[in-house]
């Protein structure tokens, strides 16, 4: 590069865009598509693609074309380079939120020659009715953002990507010259990478990839027991950190969101059932930090830019490592501290593979090999880092992870993998290398397939080799998984999945070396995600873990209620007892723990509890969960904590219905789940403007005496004539708060 270019660029980059230098490729990236060469970039999130081709694009001549799929982002985009131009012309984008006025503008500017970006979304570039446009101007380069988009391959596939090369042809063919194309995206797998350079027609494109490896982020998979529990037990050991918990479906957001309100924690729901404005609340709310979780579907976190999240959680495991990756890049941007925690149950596995059921049998094929991809990394026992950088094509070494990973930490038991490994690779080659690792294995396990029956695998010399101890399809796997790691094996790209010997392979093959290998995790005992893991109070049949214990307890909350002269339901509900026998509270502390549980009651009516629970466990030897327990949400719905609130804000119950739209029976209800579920609701505000004291008086003392807390008994007993259902309703919810709470 000339001297006055390289000097030229790095005043622009100070001018425009305030930055004192270049960051990792940025300046060759720059220089390849000045040279009018066909570029293509990976680099990660936040690595700084942009500038990779605005900066071009305000030196060049003409007007840049950029493809982005995000309308958004496009906006965001444009505003932030008018930010640093006086020109507004300067930048434009072209979609489908713009109206007519908007086009003619736009094009007036591009045509005017003041237009040095032009934003377009790919079903604009490729509309019939635009092309003649796009080839009334000076078209300096295409820019392809989100390039994955391109490949079926990719996280992202959109069919109108694969359509662009056509559109590039027809306006270099117009302008006499080959434009040239850059195209750059984060993630690429090998094949996606093939995929797009094929399909842009680049494939001798300069390339620039640069390390995905993101040495400060701590990879985590557990087990996925308990896992609502798990995430709030989480969050709250880290209370004002900021979070993102990812969950596949919008009930699962919202349930957890409530849940972690619940117990303290400045979290909001994100997803996409929710309009613009609220969204847009909730981001803003994240970035200034009077939000410190977002529990999300994975529409969240695509545009925003918050550089010290320090932990991102995965309640499902994403569908493929491509959206693993990107979602937890999204963690310690600024290098600090970024722990990703994902809770994986092959049962979410299977789930998501009934999702793919009914797609095109293509894109079913592809799903399922990305979910392959996907348990293998969550099943290993290798360093995850290594795993997962593989998998973009990039070798690894486990010593530099610095035991960021939970495999590194905890590592388990290796062995001695050398003749494994060189059985393994010599059965790759008795299949002749057309077949997938499942089905090699099931050569060296002697098991025989549909498949296996066609290629008449058990007449292989070594089928049934691997059947030896405690060898199982799962060592195996994990020992072809070393051999993969250690590029021993490589998948044939173009025949996604099927495993050839690389000459390394057949170098080791010569000259075996010794390679250890560690057995997969197993995460069978997992429960899935379906569990309803809160434990929910009103819920029926959940019943007790410890059936002696809760009975135990259930003859103790007979005896105080004789003695407070309350009927039991008043003392502790079932559900509490219920709670008691699972997690064995033996400090009043810990009671008030219990849903339903509040200080008062426990100092009131816990020290028998107290003392016979500590004797049960004594007695029994229970190893106790010593977790921290956490609050549960009476109900899953969201108008619960809304009345919760109001009723604290006094305001008429009358107010509180209409405005969720309730009647007022439904109220009625929704109320009588929240003081069921342990929650005082103080509605004494409402009930004395609406009800006479002594009449009051009345109720609570006949349901002081009842062993019943039926309505209809009560309105038997006190008079239908002198009290309305309504009314005793209210005054059993008045009771329960007070007394029972
Ligand atoms: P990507 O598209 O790769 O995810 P962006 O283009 O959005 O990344 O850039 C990420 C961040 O890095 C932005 O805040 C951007 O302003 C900043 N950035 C880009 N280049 C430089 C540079 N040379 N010096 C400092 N900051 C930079
Ligand atoms: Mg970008
Ligand atoms: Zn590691």
């Amino acid at each position: 590069m000339s001297a006055t270019l390289e000097l030229s660029l790095q005043g622009t980059l100070k001018k425009f865009f305030g930055f004192g230098k270049f960051k990792g490729n940025q300046e060759k990236i720059i220089s390849s598509i000045l040279a009018g060469k066909d570029t293509f970039v990976i680099m990660p999130t936040g690595g700084g693609k942009s500038l990779c081709y605005q900066l071009p694009a305000i030196v060049s001549e003409g007007t840049a074309i950029i493809v982005s799929p995000l309308i958004a982002l496009m906006k965001n985009q444009v505003d932030a380079i008018r930010g640093f131009s006086n020109e507004d012309g300067i930048a434009h984008f072209l979609n489908s939120s713009l109206n007519k006025a908007d086009i003619t503008q736009v094009k007036k500017d591009v045509l005017a020659g003041k237009t040095k970006l032009l934003y377009v979304a790919p079903e604009t570039l490729t509309k019939e009715d635009n092309i003649k446009f796009f080839t009334e101007f000076n078209v300096s380069f295409f820019a392809i953002d989100e390039a994955h988009c391109i490949s079926e391959w990719g996280h992202d596939f959109r069919p109108e990507y694969r359509r662009l090369r056509p559109i590039i042809d027809k306006v270099s063919e117009r302008m006499k010259m080959n434009i040239p194309v850059i195209a750059l995206t984060a993630t690429a797998t090998p094949k996606v990478q093939l995929d797009i350079q094929k399909n842009l027609g680049m494939l001798d494109a300069n390339l620039y990839k640069s390390s995905f490896n993101r040495g400060n982020l701590y990879y985590d998979i557990r087990p996925k027991t308990n896992v609502n529990k798990e995430i709030i037990k989480y969050v709250k050991q880290n209370a004002g950190k900021s979070g993102i918990v990812y969950c596949l479906s919008r009930k699962k957001v919202e349930e957890i969101a409530e849940a972690l309100q619940v117990n303290g924690i400045k979290a909001a729901p994100y997803h996409a059932g929710m309009d613009a404005k609220e969204r847009a609340k909730v981001q803003d709310g994240f970035l200034m930090e009077d939000l410190n979780v977002i529990v999300a579907t994975i529409a969240f976190g695509m545009g925003i830019d918050k550089p010290d999240v320090r932990f991102v959680i995965h309640h499902d495991i994403p569908k493929s490592l491509e959206s693993y990756y990107q979602e937890t890049g999204r963690a310690g941007r600024d290098g600090g501290e970024g722990n990703c925690v994902t809770f994986y149950s092959y049962d979410d596995i299977v789930k998501l593979e009934k999702f793919l059921k009914g797609k095109p049998v293509a894109e079913m094929e592809i799903g399922k090999s990305l979910l392959n991809e996907t348990v293998s990394f969550a099943e290993t026992s290798s360093c995850r880092r290594k795993v997962l950088l593989h998998y973009f094509g990039e070798d690894f070494n486990e010593a530099d992870c610095n035991s960021l990973c939970d495999n590194c930490r905890h590592p388990k038991q290796k062995a001695e993998g050398k003749e494994d490994i060189a059985l393994a690779l010599n059965a790759v080659l008795a299949v002749k290398e057309k077949h997938k690792t499942k089905d090699v294995i099931n050569v060296l396990m002697g098991t025989l397939t549909s498949t296996g029956k066609t290629y008449k695998h058990n007449d292989l010399k070594l089928f049934g080799d691997g059947v030896e101890d405690d060898k199982d399809d799962r060592y195996w796997s994990a020992v072809f998984r070393q051999a993969l790691v250690n590029n021993l094996l490589i998948k044939d790209i173009e025949n996604y999945g099927l495993l050839k010997v690389s000459d390394k392979g057949k170098a080791f093959l010569k000259k075996p070396y010794s390679i250890m290998v560690a057995r997969d995790h197993d995460y069978s005992g997992a429960e899935g995600s379906d569990d309803d893991d809160i434990i929910t109070p009103t819920g029926k049949g959940a019943g007790a873990a410890d059936e002696l214990l809760y009975a135990l307890l259930k003859d103790e909350v007979k005896k105080i209620s004789k003695q407070a002269k309350l009927p039991p339901y008043a003392i502790f509900a079932e559900t509490s007892l219920e709670e008691m026998a699972i997690q064995y509270p033996i400090t009043v502390e810990e009671l008030t723990h219990i849903n339903g549980v509040g200080q008062g009651k426990a100092t009131k009516f816990g020290k028998s509890i107290i003392a016979l629970i500590k004797k049960h466990v004594e007695e029994n030897d229970i190893e106790r969960p010593m977790d921290m327990v956490v609050k549960s949400v009476a109900n899953k719905s969201g108008n619960k904590i809304y009345i919760i609130q109001n009723v604290d804000r006094k305001i008429n119950l009358e107010n509180i219905a209409k405005s969720k739209q309730l009647s007022f029976n439904d109220l009625l209800h929704e109320m009588e789940t929240i003081v069921f579920s342990g929650t005082k609701l103080n509605i004494k505000y409402y009930l004395d403007e609406n009800m006479d004291v002594e009449k009051q008086e009345e109720v609570i003392e006949y349901f002081r005496e009842s062993t019943s807390d039926s309505i209809e008994a009560a309105l038997k007993e006190l008079g239908a004539d002198d009290y309305t259902e309504e009314e005793v309703r209210l005054m059993r919810i008045k009771f329960l708060s007070e007394y029972a709470n």
